[in-house]
């Protein structure tokens, strides 16, 4: 199929990029790269020795989106193209709301122009708020307590009206857990701008050296060491199930958790990353993060009943495979 892949420069749209031409599909990627490099994509390049036509466009620009519509045979859109800083959300809603409500409206009314029926959209598990772990899909949506929270609730609604008014679409809403890793040629990876705010890199960043400790938020939760839990996925399993949406989706609207199943909790990780990377972390407790619910984690039954897919990777997968990106590879650069 030709995948049109919003997005497709950043950290999971990237490592997506790699599952689809592996699987032998064709792709072009829409991304204005305000949170990625276009090197990411010459790597993608380089790991698979396949070609991707790029378009360095803003996707809630509807003329320059329509444009790529009309000048490329579409079987499918990918929508990856997003701003994802829950803090950043909190201090500039309309920016995101702006960013993640209009690109989705804006490739919708392009697919409906261009008749584009197969649409796969990067959800989240923050859209389950404080609902009882595990996640399941048929959980009513709780309000989230950030406007990014808010922009894939509302993108999902959306989604689902236009589905419903258009019978012959296939939607896929994937809900993501917590993805870290990296592909494991250390070409492609996370790259977070200024100190992160995600676990992962800031671990890789505390083991290179480039920050003094890791600060867990929280010791005090009702969880089995007091330190919150979530779901981590490997981005390689999780792109490869982007990949078994677009083979197996059908028509409708069709909602799926991509997580693991498993909840990890902080010093479980930190344990984990020591363990895998045979070296030592250095961590201090401090206060829970306001807005953190204890914990996450998904019910992974549905996407393996209905498409068999699983997350294959383990978490000692993910811990080097994040510690080899940071450590050996060259981040790309602007
Ligand atoms: P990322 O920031 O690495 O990638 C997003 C890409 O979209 C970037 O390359 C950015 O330049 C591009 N982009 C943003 N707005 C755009 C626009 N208007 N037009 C064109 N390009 C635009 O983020 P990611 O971690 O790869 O996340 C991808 C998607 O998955 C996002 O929608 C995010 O909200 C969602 N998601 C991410 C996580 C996570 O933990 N990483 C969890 C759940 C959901
Ligand atoms: N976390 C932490 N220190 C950090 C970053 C995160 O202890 O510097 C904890 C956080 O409280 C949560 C888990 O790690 O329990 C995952 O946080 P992350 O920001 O990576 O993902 P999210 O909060 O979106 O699930």
């Amino acid at each position: 199929m030709n995948i049109l892949v919003t997005g497709g420069a950043g950290y999971i749209g990237s490592h997506t990029c790699v599952a689809l031409l592996e699987a032998g599909h064709t792709v072009m990627v829409a991304d204005n790269l305000c949170n990625s490099q276009a090197e990411t994509l010459e790597r993608v390049k380089q790991i698979t020795g396949r070609e991707i036509t790029f378009y360095q466009i803003d996707v809630t620009d509807e003329a320059a989106t329509n444009t790529v519509f009309a000048s490329q045979s579409i079987d499918g859109v990918i929508h990856f193209a997003g701003l994802k800083a829950v803090g950043e959300s909190v201090a500039k809603p309309l920016v995101y709301y702006y960013n993640n409500l209009v690109s989705t409206m804006v490739l919708a009314k392009a697919c409906q122009k261009y008749g584009v029926k197969r649409f796969v959209f990067s959800s989240s598990a923050t859209v389950y708020g404080e609902n009882q772990v595990p996640f399941v899909e048929s959980m009513p949506l709780l309000p989230s307590t950030n406007p990014y929270g808010e922009s894939k609730a509302i993108s999902e609604r959306m989604l689902t009206d236009i589905a419903k008014a258009n019978p012959d679409w296939s939607v896929a809403l994937l809900r993501y857990f917590n993805p870290v890793g990296a592909h494991a040629s250390g070409l492609i990876g996370e790259v977070p701008t200024g100190i992160p705010n995600n676990i992962m890199p800031y671990i890789t960043q505390v083991a290179k050296g480039k920050l003094d400790k890791l600060r867990v938020f929280g010791n005090d939760y009702p969880t089995v060491d007091g330190t919150g839990v979530r779901d981590y996925i490997h981005v390689l399993d999780l792109a490869e199930g982007h990949v078994t949406a677009l083979d197996k989706l059908t028509k409708g609207v069709h909602v799926y958790n991509l997580g693991t199943g498993h909840g990890i909790s902080v010093l479980q990780l930190v344990k984990a990353f020591e363990e895998a990377n045979d070296l030592h972390l250095p961590y201090e407790i401090t206060a829970r993060r306001p807005g953190d619910i204890a914990e996450c984690y998904a019910d992974a039954s549905k996407a393996k009943r209905d498409w068999g897919w699983t997350a294959k990777r383990d978490l000692v997968d993910m811990c080097r495979d994040a510690w080899r990106f940071e450590s050996v590879s060259k981040e790309p650069s602007p």
